[in-house]
């Protein structure tokens, strides 16, 4: 069994808690969380353990009357390897604690590409994680695309590839900040280029992304020129044999985000994630090499499988297949179409 600490439980730390519990192969020894608020009152009932990141914050916890076990310090004493999904940068500075503790650590996609041995996508690049220390699982856009943009290089070389992003601007619990009533783009090539190329150094991708004023889900406009062209058939063959990528149609009336959100509730899908890029099968068009589609990504769902294979990855505990097939039958991912 290996024996896993997740430091922060926020969005992308709760999902991680939840995926770790369900592997056969792995233990939840404990968890660093800031603020003793509802979701650790919730996480206590079912009992998981607490631990604070330092001393300091001890009187916040005693004052909450909430019970810790500890400090950072004492839970990795415990662990093999730790998973920290604290706020962007905050990984990069806890790096040095679990490197003077001999840790092997998972980073998440907030942190530089510098902070790790490797940017991560499973599906890209398992096998190059064998005998690295730190890996970095990278942001959801930047998973999604590599996804896609991969699976289809592997059978049909890509020439260029051109992303324009719609993003969600903030997750659903984050009241504090967002944008409102309006539409703010990134100027220029958009950051997830230089992240996609992280992970798919041969790819040649653009980006290009704006932010609106919703929650859930980003939405990909992806328009890929092949260098020896696709008929439309094999682009829908392919996309439905490859793992990780859902199709999904409008006919069917899954024709909006609020309507997929609506149908993971249907699906009855723990905190109404999905794991998979949702790919609208009837957006997927070819006009000459060039093939043209749109996917949408659930933000806070779609890395947390890479993190359970990471986990895998830098323990050496399994190969790439077995990895992934244990991750996505624990997690209920398809791969194929919904209907
Ligand atoms: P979040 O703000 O929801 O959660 C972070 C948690 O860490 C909070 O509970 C915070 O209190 C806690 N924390 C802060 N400092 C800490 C410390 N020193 N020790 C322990 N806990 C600490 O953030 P998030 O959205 O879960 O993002 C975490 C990482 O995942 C970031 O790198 C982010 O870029 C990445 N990511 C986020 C999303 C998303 O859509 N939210 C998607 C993919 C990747």
């Amino acid at each position: 069994m290996i024996r896993v600490g997740v430091v922060g439980y926020g969005t992308i730390g709760k999902r991680i808690v939840s995926a770790v519990l369900k592997q056969p192969d792995m233990v939840l020894v404990g968890i660093v969380k800031k603020t003793p608020d509802y979701s650790v009152k919730v996480g206590l009932s079912k009992g998981l353990r607490f631990f604070i990141p330092n001393e300091d914050l001890t009187h916040l916890w005693d004052e909450a009357g909430t019970k810790f076990y500890g400090t950072t310090a004492q839970l990795l004493e415990e662990c093999d390897l730790v998973v920290d999904a604290t706020p962007k940068g905050t990984g990069m500075n806890n790096k040095m604690i679990y490197e003077s503790k001999g840790l092997k650590a998972i980073f998440q996609g907030g942190e530089p590409p510098e902070v790790a041995d490797l940017s991560f996508v499973a599906q890209v690049n398992y096998e190059d994680s064998s005998g690295k220390r730190f890996l970095r699982v990278v942001s959801c856009n930047t998973t999604g695309l590599a996804r896609l943009l991969h699976a289809i290089n592997q059978e049909y070389p890509i020439d260029k590839a051109i992303v324009f992003l719609v993003r969600r601007s903030v997750d659903p619990n984050q009241d504090e900040k967002g944008v409102i009533d309006c539409v703010v783009p990134s100027f220029g090539i958009s950051h997830h280029a230089k992240d996609l190329k992280t992970v798919l150094r041969d790819i040649n991708v653009v980006t290009f992304a704006v932010k609106i004023p919703v929650t859930h889900f980003h939405v990909h406009m992806v328009s890929i020129k092949l260098r020896n062209g696709a008929s439309l058939r094999d682009v829908i063959d392919l996309l439905e044999e490859t793992r990780r990528i859902a199709l999904i149609s409008s006919k069917d009336k899954l024709s909006s985000t609020a309507k997929l959100f609506d149908f993971s509730r249907e699906l009855e899908r723990s905190r109404a994630d999905f794991y998979e890029n949702l790919v609208w099968l009837d957006s997927i068009c070819v006009e000459g090499e060039w093939v043209h589609l749109m996917q949408a990504v659930h933000q806070e769902a779609i890395v947390i499988p890479e993190n359970i294979d990471a986990i895998r990855a830098i323990s050496n505990s399994a190969d790439a297949t077995t990895s992934m097939n244990l991750t996505d039958s624990s997690l209920s991912i398809r791969s194929s179409r919904f209907f």
